[in-house]
């Protein structure tokens, strides 16, 4: 049986009659959270017995849930063929009470969100890249994550949610899928998140960050860079050998973005291999003429990993350097160091003055 959260609503408009019936299933599914067609209770009995017989409504089960002293908590789900995969909920800014005690600004939310049940690409300092790949995740799959966390986390429907593609695997390695799930979170019927409020991160496969730019999806892009010079991004990510430093320089300055908006460059700190002045330096230089915001992560390291974690002088003198230089730049705290983050989920905390 098919998973209906595989399909986008203009799909699904394909597979009922009438038409509309698709916008009623789109919203019982994501808005009121349903997980059988026999509580759609204003579709025809007949059309629900249809559905049920020809669908399944299918999000990823939880298997454990890791809590962070920080607020951030670590899924691990599993798919329908057994697979597990992890997703992270990271509460960006807490709820704001006025003196009676009545909320008045929400709490937001970050969810970040895998794409493939392992990766290709391979880079030397990423725990997912070990097991090597599995499949690709189908729309359905990355779309059930956030339904799976936002049911056990309680999110109301209508609350503020942004979403990263910073799970496990390269999303632009799986563009068809991973532009399905932007499409049905971003449907006015469902969840209704903006696509602006949702950012693809990729390693850098340069005509695919093309490919993604003409599809004019309207999501935001983040590069993780990693390193300044050919040479070493070679040794951390192997796909530089495909696309070196140069190439991604170019499809980033071709890909179209809201002008309130930046392309972010994630920039992991490994002690001693990055971290100088020389390469902030060479950093600077890379993003001329581009609207960037730089994102310093210090490498969070895992059991075996061969490298270590910055100081943190080192990485707040590369922040400062950037700084002066007119470059927004934060430092992502490793999101929950008590739990184990091990596709690098992090928070950002903001210590620039400009921002
Ligand atoms: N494949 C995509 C998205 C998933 S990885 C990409 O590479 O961009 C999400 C982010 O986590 C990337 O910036 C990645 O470099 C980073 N990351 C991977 N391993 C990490 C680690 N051990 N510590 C900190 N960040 C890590
Ligand atoms: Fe894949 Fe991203 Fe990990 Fe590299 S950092 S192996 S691209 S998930």
């Amino acid at each position: 049986m098919k998973n209906i959260l595989d399909y986008t609503k203009a799909e699904l408009a394909q597979e009922v009659d009438p038409k509309f019936r698709a916008q009623q299933i789109f919203q019982w599914i994501y808005q009121k959270g349903v997980e059988s067609f026999d509580e759609m209770t204003n579709l025809p009995k007949a059309l629900r017995q249809e559905l049920a017989e020809r669908f399944v409504i299918a999000p990823p089960k939880i298997l454990q849930i890791e809590g962070s002293q920080d607020g951030s908590k670590k899924y691990l789900l599993q798919l329908q063929d057994g697979h597990t995969i992890e997703s992270v909920l990271l509460p960006m800014k807490p709820e704001e009470r006025d003196s009676t005690g009545k909320i008045v600004k929400e709490a937001r939310y970050t969810i970040c969100v895998s794409s493939q049940v392992g990766c290709k690409v391979g880079c030397a300092f990423c725990l997912t890249a070990k097991g090597g790949f599995v499949r690709n995740l189908t729309p359905g799959e990355i779309v059930g994550q956030v339904l799976a966390i936002r049911k056990e986390h309680a999110i109301p429907a209508n609350r503020r949610v942004n979403i990263v593609y910073m799970g496990m695997g390269e999303p632009l390695d799986n563009l068809d899928n991973v532009a399905k799930a932007i499409r049905i979170f971003s449907d006015e019927h469902g969840l209704s998140i903006a696509p602006r409020r949702q950012t693809i991160s990729t390693s850098g496969l340069a005509p695919k960050i093309e490919k993604l730019g003409q599809m004019g999806l309207g999501v935001l892009l983040a590069i993780s860079l990693h390193a300044v010079d050919d040479r070493l991004r070679e040794q951390l990510m192997p796909i530089n050998k495909a696309y070196n430093i140069e190439r991604i320089i170019e499809a980033v300055k071709g890909f179209p973005i809201d002008q309130r908006k930046r392309v972010m460059f994630e920039y992991l700190l490994i002690k001693d291999l990055n971290d100088d002045l020389k390469s902030a330096k060479r950093l600077v230089q890379l993003l001329q003429g581009i609207k960037a915001k730089v994102n310093l992560i210090y490498f969070n390291p895992y059991p075996g990993s061969p490298f270590q974690r910055p100081d943190e002088e080192r990485a707040k003198a590369f922040q400062r350097y950037l700084l002066d230089r007119g470059i927004l730049c934060t430092i992502r705290e490793s999101k929950g160091l008590d739990i184990s983050a091990a596709c690098g989920q992090l928070k950002e905390r903001s210590l620039g003055d400009s921002l």
